[in-house]
């Protein structure tokens, strides 16, 4: 599903975010990527989602070359991905409904599908009753799982979550991190960033640590194995 093969990032700076790094996940696992501030993570997201191209290596996602992806490709490539950002992005002269039926839209769903999706992702974020709300009347952790169910609106096969509980209380942050794994229950193939060490830790999942653009451990489980982290 992903693969990075020795990919490193030079930016026109000069910085080396990522050295040679390589790994594999398969369809339907769930991967945190973690590590310190400056350790790569933004970057691998940016990679995955194609707004930067690796300076080497080769980088294959869901059947695609993102080195060689063409511009007619690039757009099918993105709309198979769902993304959830720490600040959520919402559209905020939109409702809670209307953010999520806006995301189909502009993929071309039917309005007949949307009437049918949008009740059912409100019902699996937990957020019936919130559908007329706008999202500066939402708290912090309604807002993050508004942007949940549009990430997951059209079916992405993979979900890459970056630092979703980055503004969360830690009992908000857990709910997150719940769905996150309810939809991997459900097929998708998930990668959450997070230096967040306590909802690593909870979930007890495959665990890619990176320091300073290289990877330093791919373990299941616990990040705390290992006693010389540093977070
Ligand atoms: P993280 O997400 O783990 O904090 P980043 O991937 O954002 O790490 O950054 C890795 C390194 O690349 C850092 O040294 C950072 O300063 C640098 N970097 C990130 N984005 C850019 C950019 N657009 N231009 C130049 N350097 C960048």
């Amino acid at each position: 599903m992903i693969d990075f093969e020795n990919v490193s990032m030079i930016y026109r700076s000069g910085t080396e975010a990522l050295h040679g790094i390589s790994f594999h996940v398969d369809p339907g696992e769930f991967v945190f990527i973690t590590g310190k501030s400056g350790s790569g993570k933004s970057t691998i997201i940016k990679l995955l989602m194609r707004e930067e191209k690796p300076t080497t290596g080769d980088i294959f996602v869901n059947g695609y070359d993102l080195y060689n992806l063409s511009r007619y490709d690039l757009p099918h490539y993105r709309r198979r991905l769902g993304v959830v950002f720490q600040d959520c992005r919402l559209l905020m002269n939109k409702t809670v409904y209307q953010n999520i039926e806006f995301a189909m839209e502009v993929v071309g769903e039917s309005n007949r599908t949307i009437k049918q999706v949008v009740p059912k992702l409100l019902h699996m974020v937990d957020l019936v009753g919130k559908e007329k709300a706008f999202p500066d009347e939402l708290a912090g952790g309604e807002q993050a799982r508004v942007a949940l169910a549009r990430a997951i609106a059209n079916n992405p096969d993979i979900l890459i979550a970056d630092e979703p509980t980055g503004n969360l209380d830690p009992r908000t942050s857990t709910e997150i991190i719940d769905l996150l794994y309810k939809v991997n229950q459900l097929g998708t193939t998930v990668v959450v960033v997070t230096h967040d060490t306590k909802i690593v830790d909870r979930l007890q999942q495959r665990v890619i640590r990176l320091k300073a653009g290289n990877i330093i451990s791919d373990t299941e489980g616990s990040i705390y194995e290992d006693e010389t982290c540093e977070y």
